[in-house]
């Protein structure tokens, strides 16, 4: 099965792979430190995808950021991301994720649509997918779904950690004003 980074990862400043760590900014190739990308992107009445955030973090930070969240939250996003449900779709998208992993959500399994956002994680290594952990896409109907049930304290420190890191690009404010930032 390839490891290979697919390109909808790299980021849109200069479609090369991400550096750094956005938190630490540690250096994410050749560290051997796991590290997660996620891309927001909203499809437009016109079929073009936009990007809205992205965002590439390494695992230790990732985890401090978690920590931030309530404890309701946390119980939350662990059942899940962390159920036997999803772990088992997962590894079924192992086997051919090349040509799967966008098709639909893993979630609700919904293809995207016009004027929907989606998002799309990838867990990597040095530049590699880490085995056996395909990537895949979050739908629109995932993404409210996630949104309603996080804890208003969560809500606040996702849009601090939104506002520190992801910069306050005003387009990109302005098609967000709908939808709350989630990172997964
Ligand atoms: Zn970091």
């Amino acid at each position: 099965m390839s490891t290979r980074m697919p390109e909808d990862f790299y980021s849109d400043g200069d479609d090369k792979p991400f550096l750094n760590c956005k938190v630490c900014e540690r250096e994410l190739n050749g560290s051997g430190v796991p590290y997660t990308i996620e891309k927001a992107y909203k499809r437009t009445q016109e079929g073009e995808d936009v990007t809205l955030f992205e965002v590439a973090i390494c695992i230790p930070c990732a985890e401090k950021q978690a920590q931030k969240m309530s404890k309701e939250s946390r119980r939350y996003l662990a059942s899940v991301m962390g159920n036997q449900d999803f772990f088992e779709k997962r590894q079924g998208l192992w086997e051919n994720w090349e040509e799967n992993w966008k098709s639909k959500c893993i979630f609700s399994d919904s293809e995207v649509k016009q004027n929907d956002e989606y998002h799309i994680v990838g867990h990597f290594q040095d530049g590699e997918l880490l085995p056996q952990q395909a990537p895949f896409l979050i739908g629109q109907e995932m993404i409210e779904e996630i949104q309603e049930n996080l804890s208003p304290e969560t809500k606040e420190e996702m849009d601090r950690f939104g506002d520190q890191f992801l910069g306050p690009d005003p387009t990109i404010k302005a098609l967000m004003e709908d939808s709350q930032f989630v990172l997964v």
